[in-house]
């Protein structure tokens, strides 16, 4: 990013300095090709600032992504959950939604990532017990 900055400021210091020579030049090829220079110049000075305006706006998006993480991560709290552990949701921050687990794994990745209930066989299953729960994402069991 600061290289493409100190490339536009180049750029545009060098445009600069060709038409400040312009008006000294009184051959018309020479002024043609001193015109022609300077349209380059600035050619070089507006990619190098359409480069920063996107490096700008891809940054600005990584900066509203984590500020959303970071405010959903207040919603959930690590509690021990079967062998391991998982982050729940509070029940004071549901905003209606229904209880659910997040993978602690994918959670420490900043990626919200469900548990989902996994029976281990159809005899456990009717029992409703020995469950696994598993991460869609990473694939762990807990
Ligand atoms: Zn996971």
């Amino acid at each position: 990013m600061v290289a493409e900055a100190i490339s536009g400021l180049s750029a545009l210091k060098s445009a600069f300095d060709i038409a400040k020579g312009l008006k000294d030049i009184d051959n018309a090829a020479r002024r043609n090709a001193a015109v022609i220079e300077l349209q380059e110049k600035i050619l070089t000075a507006q990619a190098a600032q359409a480069d920063l305006a996107e490096r700008v706006r891809d940054l600005e998006a990584k900066v509203t992504s984590f500020e959303t993480w970071e405010r959903e991560k207040q919603r959930y709290e690590l509690k021990p959950f079967g062998t391991g552990v998982a982050y729940f949701l509070k029940p004071e921050m549901s905003n209606g939604e229904a209880t659910h687990q997040l993978c602690a794994n994918c959670f420490a990745r900043g990626k919200k990532s469900f548990l989902a209930k996994h029976p281990t066989n159809a005899a456990s299953q009717a029992l409703g017990t020995n469950r696994t729960y598993d991460c869609s994402d990473c694939k762990a069991k807990i």
